[in-house]
């Protein structure tokens, strides 16, 4: 698409800002007034099954259709890595890691991934962005989490390198509609865009970015291409206000979506939740100082989330302080799991 900086065909990405803007700079997003109804693929996408819902087959995804359960987000730093053995014992039932996120450089995350898998046992999911990768390459990714029984993928559009003031050149041979379409395409037939049969058929459920903080409309429109190309979960931008995502899920369940939602909390200090908010276009947010109250405000929007769409868990980042996750895990398990 002329004048969309990532080549999105499939708009807005998540970057685009609650009032309208690029993430870019000050103007107007190219999809802010008009967007495409249903999925977009290009001329590279010579196989187009029609995608299927199907049975949910990791742990995750079972389990949030019961209770409340967790994601703990870990962003691939040797830091974090050394830290590793402090979420041993903790309640998660996923653990998350992200691809170079906001544009900065971490380690490659296919390997961390896999060395967490060794090292705690649990089941993974792999944040994919169309930022570094073609699509040659993120199918040879897919292939790779398919081979080691990596069981989750996030599909993601990715921040564009300017964010994270990197000079890399970017990418963006998708965009995360027709990168949901290609895994799922992979998973389900074992074949890839082009038709070429797969030397092995990955297993592996699809997930994909959801933004309360967009427009009403543009986000359902969002959420329900995702899903026709093939999302089976979402994930949530952080969330610094529960109202925006009530409102989101109302509208979805309204509109028949019932796939298991992650609400994204951030667990960190008051100014750094404070920065985050700035960052991603939500400043003055009314945000608790005191953390025992603002997590506690996290449970309680999880609990009425439950109650209001259905499955429905929580996607915890701590923005690499692994320590962290001990605080929210005390307060997770005294609200969920003490009775
Ligand atoms: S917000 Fe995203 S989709 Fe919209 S113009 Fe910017 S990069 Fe493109």
């Amino acid at each position: 698409m002329s004048g969309c900086p990532k080549r999105v065909l499939n708009g807005p990405c998540g970057g685009m800002k609650p009032d309208g803007s690029c993430e870019l700079g000050d103007r107007q997003c190219i999809f802010s007034e008009k967007y495409p109804s249903k999925v977009v693929l290009d001329h590279g996408f010579r196989f187009r099954p029609e995608i299927r819902r199907r049975q949910s087959f990791t742990k995750l995804l079972a389990e949030v259709e019961e209770r409340a359960v967790w994601i703990a987000e870990i962003p691939p730093s040797a830091k974090a890595f050394d830290d590793i053995e402090l979420l041993r014992g903790l309640s998660f039932t996923a653990l998350s890691v992200p691809e170079n996120p906001l544009a900065r450089l971490h380690i490659e995350p296919a390997v961390f991934t896999q060395l967490l898998k060794e090292r705690l046992g649990c089941e993974l999911m792999i944040h994919l962005t169309c930022r570094d990768l073609s699509r040659l390459a993120i199918k040879s990714r897919i292939l790779a989490m398919g081979l080691c029984g990596l069981e989750h993928i996030l599909a993601l559009t990715g921040d564009h390198p300017k964010l994270g003031r990197e000079e890399s050149a970017p990418v963006f041979d998708l965009d995360s509609i027709r990168l949901i379409y290609l895994a799922r395409i992979m998973s389900d037939y074992g074949v890839d865009e082009l038709g070429n049969k797969l030397q092995l058929k990955p297993r592996i459920q699809v997930g994909a970015g959801l933004n309360p903080y967009l427009p009403l409309d543009i986000e359902v429109s969002r959420t329900l291409r995702k899903l026709e190309a093939g999302a089976e979960f979402f994930v949530t931008q952080l969330i610094f206000d529960a109202e925006p995502v009530k409102r989101a899920l109302k509208k979805l369940r309204e509109s028949g979506v019932n796939v298991p939602v992650f609400i994204g909390f951030l667990v960190a200090e008051d100014e750094v939740i404070r920065k985050t908010a700035e960052i991603i276009g939500i400043p003055g947010a009314d945000i608790p100082r005191d953390p025992e109250k603002l997590i506690e405000e996290y449970l309680e929007t999880v609990e009425e989330l439950r109650r209001l769409y259905g499955p429905v868990g929580a996607f915890i980042s701590t923005l690499g302080r692994i320590g962290n996750f001990k605080l929210w895990d005390r307060a997770f398990r005294s609200y969920f799991m003490s009775s």
